[in-house]
Formats: structure tokens, C-alpha cells, sequence
């Protein structure tokens, strides 16, 4: 059957309720799917319970439902395990755990390599890891563009380098990072490979064997689930190389008052009480999403943002941040306008019901690479159509008569 933008409309709830609503900030957070919200329903009507404590029906319940979902989000990741999925608040946490776990066995000295295109999530965590450990942060430079430059890898992967940790996609400039060299130099330098995958993941199935990554991290409100969960999977011997980073209920193997031994991953990695519901939400919707098709979603996703970009273009003082071209992009298109601020755009914008955000995006050191404090950015999902395009379009020439 052929994709419709607006059939797919009918698995959102939100969107039913809001039929005015031109919702173009799926880079922030996707809308929740009914396959989400019915399997959290179901869970918080049926089996509420904590998990991986109780020896009662309702209590093995909850313990299957969640452990389904980690079978689930292995599927959608095409992990070698299931237990190479350690579920997270989301990608933030996912990455703080790696920036303590991994990197308090670092030594001064040693070195981490990042990009110029990481939001703040991939970017902070490592700094304050150069405080605690006295580490060298070492940057992947861009093009002109936003790209990552990967003829200049062997400035930032040095023999020196333990661990790369980059984007799978920006969430300024929707830009796929290439990771097949990045992967190779960083296996070249004894190194270990950190994606976030916080993008990438909402715009269909990835496969963490093929990107020879080591971690992987993303958030469940990005693939329309719930917020408040998120997956970090590590190769499973990676994984198994880490020492905990939380401590408490649930990861231990033993406790005495002389010394605590630690369980083995995923459950190492899972002190006290998971995000239970919003797991099995994640579940859920992962399972929905995996069995879509996805060239179709992506080709309707990338017609309507090409349209995008070549009506923008023809607007009188627009600037674009990043790639014009759709090839090895996501549909995210930033933006300014010349003498308006993005927050004043987004504002107007409002009151036309389009919903796209201003600013920087989390992603600060991007736009100095760009010479710009902030942006506009519209973010696509399936579910938009073109009188999301037709809104926001309009919405902008209204902005320019009023604002300039
Ligand atoms: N990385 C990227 C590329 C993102 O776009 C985001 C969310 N904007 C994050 C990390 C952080 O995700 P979260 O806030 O869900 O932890």
C-alpha cells in the first residue's frame, strides 16, 4: 500500500486533537504514536508493578513487558544482544554514563574526540570530563557547510585518542555524519566510537553492527514514545569493559558491608527503578516504526523539504544553515532571516499555528562555526504535509511585512 501523509496522521493522537495545529519540531520531539500510548495504557491499566523485585503474577508481568521491550529496541537497532541495551532517561544520560563509566578510567593526558556539530548533550559531558581527568578534547573541523570535514580526521584521532564521540545527524543542519571513516580511523587509534543517534533514529531502523560504533545513544521522545526514556546500546563487549556509573537497588550482584559486587550489563547500568511505562512505550513504538517502509516515509519527508528550501530561497534576505541539497540529509532546514530574530519569527509563526523553534539549538559551537547566535528550524516528520509548508511559508512573508 502507498504511503499517505495523511493516514499516518490517524497514529498520532495529539494531531486529532489539534487538526490547525502545523507541528514542524520533530527534531525536538516527535508526536506520540497510538501504538505508544495504547501499549503504556495497557501497562499502567493492567500491570503496574516494579520490576525485576517481585515474585507475584502481577510483578512477572511487568518484568516480561519491559524485558520485551528491550527485545524490541534490540530489533530496531539490529544489536548482536539484548542485553547490549541499557535503557536511560535518554540520550543525555546515556552519554553522561559513558562520559563517567568509561571515561574515569581515563588518565591525563589521554584524549577524546569530538566534532564541532555536537549539541550540547555530546559536548558538555566531555568537558566536564577534561575537569575531573585532565583529558585533551580534540575537534573534528567542519566545511563551510556544517559537514564534518573528514579529510582533516587524523587532526582530531590521534594515536593518543581513546574515544570519538559523534552525531550521527545534526540537529541544526540535519546533515548524516559518514561514519564508515570515522569508525576506521578511530579503530586505527585503538579508540572506541560514541554515536549519538538522537536524529538519526526517528527516520527509520539503523543497524550499530554495520556503523562499527562501540555506543549508541538515543531518546524515546524522538521516535513518537514517551519521554523521559532513552536506550544507550554498547557493543557487548564494550559494555561489559564498564564499571557502573549509578549505584543502588538493582545493580549489584552481591552487597555487604565490606564491599558490593556488580551485576553483569544491561542491569549494571540500571540503579533503582527504570522508566518502566516509558520503556514499554518505546517498545512499542519501535516495533510500529520497524515495520514501516521506510524509502517510502523518507522520499514523501525529503519531496516536502526540498520544497521547503527552494520557496525559502526565493524569500529576500534568507540565509540557510548547511547543505541545501538533500543528499545524506535529514529534513531539517535552519534558517534567519535578514533583521529578524529567530524568537520574533517563531513567535509569529504561532500565531499562524506552526510550531518551529529559534535559537541555538543546544548547539552553540555549531553556530559560531556559522557566525550566527541562532536560527529558525523546521523539522519534518511523515505526518506533515504540504500545508505545513503552505502555513509556515505564509507565517514567514507575514513576518517579513510585519517585522522588518
Ligand atoms: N543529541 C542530539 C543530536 C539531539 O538533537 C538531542 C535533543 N535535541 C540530544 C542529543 C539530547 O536529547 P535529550 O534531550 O532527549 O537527552
Amino acid at each position: 500500500m502507498k504511503f499517505s501523509a495523511h493516514e499516518w496522521r490517524g497514529h498520532f493522537p495529539l494531531l486529532a486533537n489539534h487538526p490547525r495545529l502545523h507541528y514542524l519540531d520533530n527534531a525536538a520531539t516527535g508526536q506520540l504514536c497510538a501504538a505508544a500510548f495504547d501499549a503504556v495504557t495497557h501497562h499502567e491499566l493492567t500491570q503496574r508493578a516494579n520490576v525485576l523485585r517481585g515474585t507475584y503474577r502481577l510483578a512477572e508481568q511487568a518484568d516480561e513487558a519491559y524485558e520485551k521491550a528491550r527485545r524490541q529496541a534490540a530489533a530496531y537497532l539490529n544489536a548482536a544482544g539484548v542485553d547490549e541495551v541499557v535503557f536511560t532517561s535518554g540520550t543525555t544520560a546515556a552519554i553522561n554514563l559513558v562520559a563517567h563509566a568509561f571515561g574515569d578510567g581515563l588518565k591525563p593526558g589521554d584524549e577524546v574526540a569530538l566534532s564541532l556539530a555536537e549539541h550540547h548533550s555530546n559536548f558538555v559531558p566531555w568537558q566536564m570530563l577534561r575537569e575531573r581527568c585532565g583529558i585533551v578534547l580534540r575537534f573534528i573541523p567542519l566545511s563551510a557547510d556544517g559537514r564534518l570535514d573528514l579529510s582533516r580526521l587524523d587532526a582530531a584521532i590521534t594515536p593518543r585518542c581513546r574515544l570519538v564521540a559523534v552525531t550521527h545527524a545534526s540537529n541544526v543542519t540535519g546533515a548524516v555524519t559518514d561514519l564508515a571513516p570515522i569508525a576506521a580511523a578511530a579503530r586505527a587509534a585503538g579508540a572506541r566510537l560514541l554515536v549519538d543517534g538522537a536524529q538519526r533514529v526517528q527516520h527509520g531502523p539503523v543497524d550499530v553492527q554495520a556503523l562499527g560504533a562501540d555506543f549508541y545513544a538515543f531518546s524515546g521522545h524522538k521516535v513518537f514514545a514517551p519521554t523521559g526514556v532513552g536506550v544507550l546500546w554498547g557493543r557487548g563487549e564494550a559494555l561489559a569493559a564498564l564499571p557502573p556509573f549509578l549505584g543502588g537497588g538493582g545493580m549489584i550482584g552481591r552487597v555487604t558491608a565490606a564491599a558490593t559486587t556488580y551485576a553483569a550489563p544491561p542491569r549494571r547500568f540500571e540503579a533503582g527503578t527504570p522508566p518502566i511505562a516509558q520503556a514499554i512505550g518505546l517498545g512499542a513504538a519501535l516495533d510500529w516504526l520497524r515495520a514501516l517502509v521506510w524509502e517510502e516515509l523518507n522520499a514523501h519527508s525529503a519531496r516536502l523539504a526540498q520544497r521547503l528550501i527552494g520557496e525559502l530561497a526565493a524569500l529576500p534576505g534568507l540565509t540557510f544553515l548547511g547543505p541545501r541539497d538533500l543528499r545524506a540529509r535529514l529534513p531539517i532546514v535552519a534558517f534567519n532571516l535578514a533583521g529578524i530574530h529567530p524568537h520574533d519569527l517563531c513567535q509569529v509563526l504561532d500565531a499562524h499555528h506552526v510550531a518551529v523553534r529559534g535559537g541555538h539549538h543546544c548547539a552553540q559551537p555549531l553556530m559560531d562555526c556559522f557566525g550566527v547566535e541562532g536560527a529558525v528550524r523546521a523539522s519534518l516528520a511523515p505526518y506533515n504535509t504540504g500545508a505545513d509548508i503552505d502555513a509556515l511559508l505564509e507565517g514567514l512573508r507575514d513576518a517579513q511585512r510585519k517585522l522588518k
